[in-house]
């Protein structure tokens, strides 16, 4: 891609990662500030003379490594979107649901997400190896779709062996053909799938303004029904059935299901959510999966095919890790907090927001203000946190202060709680009798003399 310079030899460019080719000898300013010379890129903040950064030409773009940010007064102000959006090519990778490097790559030079350069190479992706599985061979299309819904495709997936916690155990998927899009239905019995297709043709009939035209799907019973038969004819939908055992026939649903599970599986790995979130997982593959590049479509996604405009990238985040929403209309009072420590559980259907899961206690917030801490996994962390052989006791008995130093190591054999000897300085029950078991050190050594009462009001109190 080229750009020519304007007349009066200057352009301003918006920070990003690569800059396109202008002339191996051209020479141009950003903001008024920063030379850039070309052939070997190099650009400096001209006040100071100081090299900002340097690089040859990789193909047609300059690759920019930055090892600091630029100089406040030299690039545009940070803004909020910004600060928030920018994050390391992992980062990205766990945001977008683990696509492959061609992928990112194409989102990266055509989407501008705000990518932190390292000069190191990204990291294996442990959770890729989990959840992926070997590559498909790709199948030559015989899309000959020009327009949404004309053909649409369609099968179901499971039982599950674990119920959602919606007691879900099926889902049901329709894809455009034309677009690639997919939507998903939760089903507690296949039976639902007649339900579902009815639901999913009066949204899109009415979003696209346009008319199914065709059903192609597998000869399961749940199509076969006499009653969805009926509707399909009553409706003009042509219904076309793929030959018995012969998946291959509906392989584009074939090959959507196991795109689907791949990246559900992966999302499992990142975030080692229990199997009843499977409905989450599984919708947010779906939401992932409808806004990643398709090389069936020459490498855009089937959002922008299906609605002419490119999704928002910037509003994604790494799926399961911990998360911080604006709890303030919950609050029951004054002195409630603001926030509570929660899961990143997918991308609301129904708003612009995303679903956080207080794990405290299941419950599931919606909200459009929510702080993310995408290199904390709270399920991961729990699940290999190590676990003592014999955990500890806990003791009943609140300690208020901190121990006098010749008491700040663990030594039960001394400290022995007793009772508040004033029980209205205690703000917790008073503890039981014998909060913690005597380890069998003291029938070694000899317990030195009781501790004296100050001490032990010391503590409870
Ligand atoms: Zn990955």
């Amino acid at each position: 891609m080229k750009i020519p310079l304007n007349p009066s030899g200057t352009l301003t460019v918006v920070l990003q990662t690569t800059l396109p080719l202008i002339s191996p000898t051209s020479t141009f300013t950003m903001s008024t500030r920063v030379l850039i010379k070309f052939l070997l890129l190099m650009a400096k903040d001209l006040p100071s003379g100081k090299v900002l950064f340097h690089g040859p030409c990789n193909g047609s773009l300059f690759p920019i490594r930055l090892k600091k940010s630029l100089p406040q007064s030299s690039t545009q102000p940070s803004t909020p979107s910004v600060l928030f959006t920018s994050a390391s090519s992992t980062t990205w990778h766990k945001r977008l649901g683990h696509p492959s490097p061609q992928a990112l790559r194409r989102l990266v030079s055509h989407h501008q997400l705000n990518v932190l350069c390292s000069s190191s190479p990204p990291p294996l992706c442990s959770d890729c190896q989990l959840g992926r599985r070997s590559k498909l061979p790709f199948v030559n299309s015989s899309c000959t779709t020009t327009a949404p819904l004309q053909i649409i495709h369609s099968d179901v997936w499971g039982p599950t062996s674990i119920l959602s916690v919606s007691g879900f155990k099926y889902y049901v998927l329709f894809i455009d053909d034309w677009s690639r899009f997919t939507w998903l239905f939760p089903l507690h019995c296949k039976s639902e799938v007649f339900h579902s297709f009815q639901k999913f043709k009066l949204l899109v009939e009415n979003q696209f303004d346009t008319k199914i035209k065709s059903l192609r799907c597998d000869n399961g019973g749940e199509y076969t029904s006499a009653v969805f038969q009926s509707f399909l004819s009553n409706n003009g939908i042509a219904q076309q059935f793929s030959c018995p055992h012969t998946p291959e026939q509906n392989g584009m649903a074939e090959r959507k299901h196991r795109h689907l599970i791949e990246l559900t599986r992966t999302l499992f790995a990142q975030s080692s959510l229990p199997f009843k979130y499977w409905v989450e997982i599984v919708q947010t593959s779906v939401y992932l999966i409808n806004r990643l590049p398709s090389s069936s479509l020459h490498f855009i996604s089937p959002f922008e095919q299906l609605f002419n405009t490119a999704p928002d990238y910037n509003f994604l985040r790494a799926y399961g890790c911990l998360c911080f929403p604006w709890l303030k209309p919950y609050a029951a009072h004054k002195l409630d907090f603001r926030s509570r420590k929660c899961v990143f559980l997918g991308y609301s259907l129904y708003q612009k927001g995303y679903r956080c899961l207080d794990p405290t206690n299941g419950r599931v917030y919606v909200s459009r203000h929510v702080i993310f801490d995408e290199n904390t996994f709270p399920f991961k962390e729990k699940l290999s946190a190590p676990q003592p052989a014999n955990p500890p006791p806990i003791p009943s008995y609140p300690i208020l202060l901190p121990l006098p130093p010749f008491l700040s190591e663990p030594t039960p054999n001394i400290i022995q709680p007793t009772t508040p000897t004033n029980p209205t300085l205690s703000l917790s029950p008073p503890p039981s009798p014998s909060p913690i078991q005597t380890p069998p050190t003291t029938q070694l050594t000899p317990p030195p003399h009781p501790p004296p009462p100050t001490r032990s009001r010391h503590l409870c109190t």
